[in-house]
């Protein structure tokens, strides 16, 4: 493939800069995708949370397109620096690219982004952004205040020149996720947020309010539950910044009919606790623009799996099991995005 030449107009944007030794190979306006701007602003007025939902692979992708052009909502495809090592960048970029013909089809048009979750260094952000990406986030949250800054500064000066929206993190998240873990949690400090935003003109900041990565989120004994969130912090925050866009990372619920279906059918899964519904609703009518749920879909799958693996043991098909996945995946974002973001109907 040769070097692909934009031809969208993208006012003072110059695509091809040899001198600075890059060159975007395609910018995500070709794709058909959106940066994350417009949506969060809409959002922020209408108090509710675009879904920013993980994948990897078909079955993922289908399950996310299609329950977001039933409900009308806009999306926001995350891919990991682990997804994108799993699943081909190549391929990615053209999956993305093919949901967006695919709600063009449908009739319905929604809003596509294409966001790298967790990126950890300005190299893996520039090749994302020039293959396509239309949102890129940048985590130096484990570092030093400063080198976060002067990090996450170098990236929105790259990424501005595309067009390309940024979000950055202050306050560590606990728990495990791909290639992103900490033992425990370090709530950000909302005396932090305004000096962090203006000296790195990030688009959108990720907090840490006791949300959490993983399936196993808190350490709970049966029927006690996980501490709730630090809401305080949350409006701490929105009054230091108001109008400003903020991103819950580790926003899984963790349903419990779905972690016994898992260990009804052979798996082992215990002690497992999630945010509960009702606080991320309440969230997403905040200043939160921005929800990531990744554990649940996971679960969702597996489930699923498990069920016809074990009822139906002859079975060799992948789509036999590879399709129900797939459907349980898909009702599972369509509650997650009526009953929890409320951005039905926005798109
Ligand atoms: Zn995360």
């Amino acid at each position: 493939m040769g070097i692909f030449l934009l031809t969208v107009a993208l006012g003072e944007t110059n695509l091809l800069e040899p001198d600075k030794g890059f060159m975007i190979m395609v910018h995500y306006k070709e794709l058909g995708l959106v940066n994350t701007k417009g949506l969060f602003k809409e959002a922020m007025k209408g108090e509710y949370a675009i879904p920013a939902f993980n994948f990897n692979n078909l079955e993922q992708l289908q399950a996310i397109v299609g329950a977001c052009i039933e409900t009308r909502s806009p999306v926001i495809l995350q891919v990991s620096k682990g997804a994108r090592e799993y699943a081909n960048q190549t391929l990615l970029q053209y999956m993305a690219k093919g949901s967006v013909e695919v709600a063009r089809e449908s009739g319905y048009a929604i809003p596509i982004v294409l966001h790298l979750d967790h990126g950890d260094s300005f190299d893996l952000v520039k090749s994302c952004i020039e293959t396509g990406f239309s949102s890129v986030m940048i985590d130096g949250s484990h570092l030093p205040y400063e080198e976060n800054i002067k990090l996450t500064r170098q990236v929105v000066d790259f990424s501005h020149e595309y067009d390309v929206s940024v979000e950055g993190e202050l306050g560590v998240l606990s728990g495990i996720e791909d290639d992103v873990s900490s033992e425990h949690t370090h709530y950000t400090k909302p005396e932090e947020v305004e000096d962090f935003v203006k000296r790195t003109g990030v688009d959108s900041l990720a907090i840490s309010i006791g949300t959490s990565h993983g399936a196993y989120k808190f350490k709970v004994k049966l029927g006690e539950c996980p501490p709730p969130l630090r809401f305080d912090i949350l409006e701490d925050v929105g009054r230091r910044i108001p109008g400003f866009p903020i991103v819950l990372h580790g926003a899984s619920s963790i349903p419990q009919n779905i972690v016994d279906q898992i260990n009804k059918y052979g798996g082992k899964l215990e002690n497992t606790a999630g945010i509960s519904e009702d606080q991320l609703r309440r969230a997403a009518k905040s200043a939160v623009c921005k929800i990531n749920i990744d554990s649940d879909g996971r679960l969702a799958v597996t489930a699923a799996i498990r069920k016809v693996f074990y009822e139906k043991p002859n079975e060799f098909d992948p789509r036999k099991y590879l399709g129900p996945a797939r459907d349980s995946l898909k009702e599972l974002y369509k509650h997650k995005i009526i009953n929890v973001l409320g951005s039905n109907d926005k798109a």
